[in-house]
């Protein structure tokens, strides 16, 4: 078996290394293209392989074609929306995820963005306490979930919406309270931590109506995609209202144009970096590599995103 680990943001050195222990067990050979900035790169290190790893790299309906062998692509990381699930699914290609790999990391950095938000952005001046405040969980999965913990240990209340959850002790196990629609969250949440993934059912979703909704002086927190963000929506109720605050990992399309009308109540973390801490890293990339093995020699396919 031959394995690629495509990555133009490479792993850590001891992710790749733990990986290619990994596959060596397993008596499987391993090819790294790193840092690769032509896509036809790609299109010829794939060419001969029974498996994929990849992070925030995209598998198109060519990279497939051009993957003659090919069997498994895992996403090392929680969103797959990089990958054509559809063309994959037509090819038989099993596509998974790693979820749970890189939450924690993404759920630090939310928290981080709240108090770096409710303190000015670290400039002098008297700014806000995390404590006794409502955060409102948009979607109350991995990351989700160890925010609301996270947050309940800061002294928050903290209330999710998440309507693909029917049993309500995955909430009160957290303390969490439940509320029954999107509106009611964002209608009672001084800080709103983004948790859904990018469908087409959440594609610019987050607009100027729920926007307007929040409390006075409420942020809004964007660790989850930039499409969910109905961007023309988001601005123009910042416009209108001067009090709201918008922080992201994951720069709008008019980055520019929301630094330059929102001033310091708008930040985008320079590049992605939820999941970049070694600690995700080597978590994600290991078990992508332990369940290529695993589908490879056992059939599993408990992570498959493709049925
Ligand atoms: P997850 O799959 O564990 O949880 C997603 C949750 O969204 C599920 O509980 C699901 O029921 C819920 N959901 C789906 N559609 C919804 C809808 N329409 N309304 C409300 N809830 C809905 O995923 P996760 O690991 O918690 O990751 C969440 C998001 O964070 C992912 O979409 C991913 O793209 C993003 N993410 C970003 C980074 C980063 O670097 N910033 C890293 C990892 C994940």
């Amino acid at each position: 078996m031959k394995i690629l680990v495509a990555t133009e943001k490479p792993f850590a050195k001891k992710a790749t290394d733990g990986i290619k222990e990994i596959f060596s067990a397993a008596g499987y050979e391993v090819v790294l293209l790193e840092k690769y900035s032509d896509k036809a790169q790609l299109l010829e290190a794939v060419a001969d392989v029974d498996g994929l790893i990849i992070r925030s790299d995209k598998v198109t309906a060519e990279v497939l074609d051009a993957a003659k062998c090919l069997k498994i692509v895992v996403r090392a990381g929680a969103g797959y929306d990089n990958v054509d699930l559809a063309a994959a699914t037509a090819k038989g290609v099993v596509v998974m995820n790693t979820p749970g790999q890189n939450s924690n990391a993404v759920a630090e950095l939310a928290l981080a963005m709240m108090i770096y938000m409710a303190r000015n952005r670290f400039t002098p001046g008297t700014g806000a306490e995390l404590q006794g405040k409502t955060v409102g969980i948009h979607a109350y999965g991995n990351v989700g979930r160890l925010v609301g913990r996270k947050a309940k240990a800061l002294g928050m209340n903290v209330i999710a919406y998440d309507p693909f959850i029917t049993d309500a002790v995955v909430f009160e196990n957290d303390g969490v309270e439940q509320v029954g629609s999107v509106e009611e969250l964002y209608a009672a949440s001084d800080f709103l931590s983004l948790h859904i993934p990018a469908t087409e059912q959440t594609k610019k979703s987050i607009n100027y109506k729920l926007m307007m909704s929040m409390p006075k002086g409420a942020t809004l927190v964007n660790t989850a995609r930039k499409e969910v963000i109905d961007e023309d929506g988001v601005k123009a109720a910042m416009m209108e209202r001067t009090d709201l605050k918008y922080v992201t990992d994951i720069a709008p399309d008019a980055v520019a144009e929301f630094a330059e009308l929102l001033g310091s109540r708008f930040f985008a973390t320079p590049k992605k970096m939820g999941a970049e801490t070694a600690e995700a890293n080597i978590n994600a990339g290991l078990a992508a590599a332990r369940q290529i093995v695993d589908f490879i020699e056992n059939g599993n396919t408990k992570f498959q995103v493709n049925r």
